[in-house]
């Protein structure tokens, strides 16, 4: 039997604000039971891992130890400890990027730092006037994860790292290199730390995820399974949209609760969700979460005045 391991984003898959996804319990216990290796996945670089563990427990999911968590912080700080080894960082973030940082022995600085880090949380005025000076004085900027912005709720968003990174790019005209889904590294390293925790080679990784510009996008590109949960932020109708397709659809995580529990490799690579229907064909339009597929525009800096 082919071994498969799971990369799980968690926003729209696991949890929507305080409440668990129905299913999601099971889903992660017959995980869990059954010794089948997954890495939860996530673009926030606002929380620890510790602290991820100990929300999944108050909402009713115990037993995840830390090392099960690789979040957009990680990522940053595991890409400049490779990339870069003595480099120094203005940081916009919360904790876990913090934390992240620090672990990796990279020195905070707001005289001349190599790096202007943003992230996930709060930028005050007098934060990001402080990230403009240091771009100025030649920094390089870069952005734990591109959502522009993120759920909070079934009808309420907040900004996102790529706004506030968007924000600089227009006051500094230099431009952001995101981290974080769909960025190829956040896959590269989460597979790795995704094969430390498996006994044994894995035949293939699948992603589960709810967002097809980071999630599905970034399985895709990575050669990955892309599973799209349509419990988050993306309906059927809206998959016409996108190139890029996931290799699945499910209704949620619980869909797959049973061929876990069996061992039993569903050979159903398409979910029944499209029986008799195909993909969507109405144009659905609306915003999408991140600007990915617009990397490539330019983003002149604007006149100082009119
Ligand atoms: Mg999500």
């Amino acid at each position: 039997m082919s071994k498969i391991g799971y990369l799980i984003d968690m926003d729209g898959v696991i949890y929507r604000e305080n409440h668990l996804i129905p299913g999601a319990r099971e889903f992660v216990a017959a995980l869990q039971a059954t010794g089948v290796p997954f890495l939860f996945l996530t673009n926030n670089s606002a929380p620890t891992q510790e602290d991820l563990a100990v929300r999944l427990n108050h909402l009713g999911i115990p037993g995840i130890s830390p090392r099960q968590f690789y979040t957009s912080a990680l990522n940053t700080a595991d890409f400049l400890g490779e990339t870069h080894p003595g480099c120094t960082v203005f940081v916009i973030g919360e904790g876990g990027l913090q934390t992240a940082l620090h672990e990796r022995r990279i020195a905070n600085d707001a005289i001349r730092p190599s790096y202007v880090v943003v992230g996930e949380g709060s930028a005050s005025m007098e934060r990001l006037a402080k990230a403009h000076e240091c771009l100025e004085r030649g920094a390089r900027l870069l952005a734990t994860n591109p959502d522009n912005w993120c759920p909070v709720g079934a009808e309420k968003t907040r900004p996102g790292a790529g706004a506030t990174a968007a924000f600089l790019e227009a006051s500094s005209g230099r431009r952001a290199y995101y981290l974080g889904k769909p960025n190829g590294y956040m896959f590269h390293r989460a597979r790795q730390k995704l094969h430390e925790l498996a006994r044994g080679p894995l035949s293939q990784v699948a992603m589960i995820g709810d967002t097809m510009e980071t999630d599905i996008r970034g399985a895709v590109e990575a050669g990955l399974y892309g599973y799209l949960v349509l419990t988050g932020s993306t309906q059927l109708e809206n998959l016409v949209d996108y190139v890029y397709q996931p290799t699945r659809v499910l209704q949620s995580v619980a869909d797959l609760t049973e061929e876990i529990r069996s061992g039993v490799d569903s050979d159903r690579m398409n979910s029944p969700v499209f029986a008799g229907t195909g993909p969507a064909t109405a144009r659905s339009g609306g915003r999408h979460q991140t600007d990915v597929l617009a990397f490539h525009k330019p983003r002149p800096r604007p006149a100082m005045t009119k």
